[in-house]
């Protein structure tokens, strides 16, 4: 696969991260294979020395660096979001190891469409609501008696497979008619969704249980383009039309 086509759309996502030696080193794994679009999000002690000195020959990526307050504004205009971590989680998610995301990311990045890769913070990795905007959730196969990597190791590893990315190798599939949705698409048909069925007394918004987090599992391994995204949410309004 042609790195630059990874470059130009493949952002890698550090979210609230404490130690600013690991954002220097996430840099410099990153420029070792090719990557140089890092984001992050709510940095505790950024820009810091620390960083510059772990980054080396990598420190132009932190002079680059995009920051962002939110999660939801750094990963916006991404249509495929990938988050990482260590542990299973309560709800199930689709899985997928660095080599088998790796394949999934050439497919979006061949539709020239945008890709983020989260990582999170050392402390607890990323939370719930922050893996449920991801399409897929990668884990790097580890001893089961110790499985949480350090934070710039992990993007390490992700990035080598992304370099080891051959481009035949990507499943032929066929050209889509549509551009998938993207995260701030899909967080506009997740919010309409879930006003129309708190409206129609479906669901309770005091009384959540998981509804929407399952909700959001349904449609995110759907992988919905912007059209269908459009017919759902002209669907919603109509429902909105009856009920007011
Ligand atoms: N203590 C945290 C782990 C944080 S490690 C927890 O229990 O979740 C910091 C970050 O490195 C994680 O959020 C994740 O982005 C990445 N990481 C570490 N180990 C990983 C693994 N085995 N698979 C995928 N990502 C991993």
């Amino acid at each position: 696969m042609d790195m630059n086509a990874l470059d130009q759309y493949v952002k890698v996502v550090l979210v609230e991260t404490s130690h600013p030696g690991n954002i220097g080193a996430a840099a410099r794994a990153m420029k070792n294979m090719g990557l140089s679009r890092l984001v992050l999000v709510s940095p505790e002690d950024f820009p810091n020395e620390k960083a510059v000195f772990r980054a080396a020959s990598a420190a132009d990526l932190l002079a680059s660096v995009e920051v962002y307050e939110t999660l939801d504004d750094a990963i916006a205009d991404c249509s495929l979001v990938v988050g990482t971590s260590a542990r299973e989680r309560r709800i199930p998610w689709p899985v997928v190891d660095p080599r088998q995301a790796a394949q999934e990311i050439g497919k979006v990045v061949n539709q020239k469409q945008g890709v983020a890769i989260l990582f999170g913070r050392e402390s607890k990795g990323l939370k719930n609501e922050e893996l449920h905007q991801c399409h897929l959730h990668l884990n790097i196969p580890t001893s089961e008696v110790y499985s949480s990597l350090n934070l710039a190791m992990a993007v390490q590893v992700v990035a080598y497979e992304l370099r080891l990315l051959n481009h035949d190798a990507i499943e032929p599939t066929e050209v889509w008619d549509q551009p998938l949705a993207t995260s701030e698409e899909l967080n506009h048909l997740f919010d309409h969704l879930e006003t129309t069925l708190t409206e129609v007394k479906f669901h309770d918004p005091d009384n959540p249980r998981q509804l929407m987090t399952r909700l959001r599992r349904l449609f995110l391994r759907a992988r919905p383009d912007q059209m269908e995204v459009n017919i759902l949410r002209g669907f919603l309004k109509a429902v909105n039309q009856l009920s007011r």
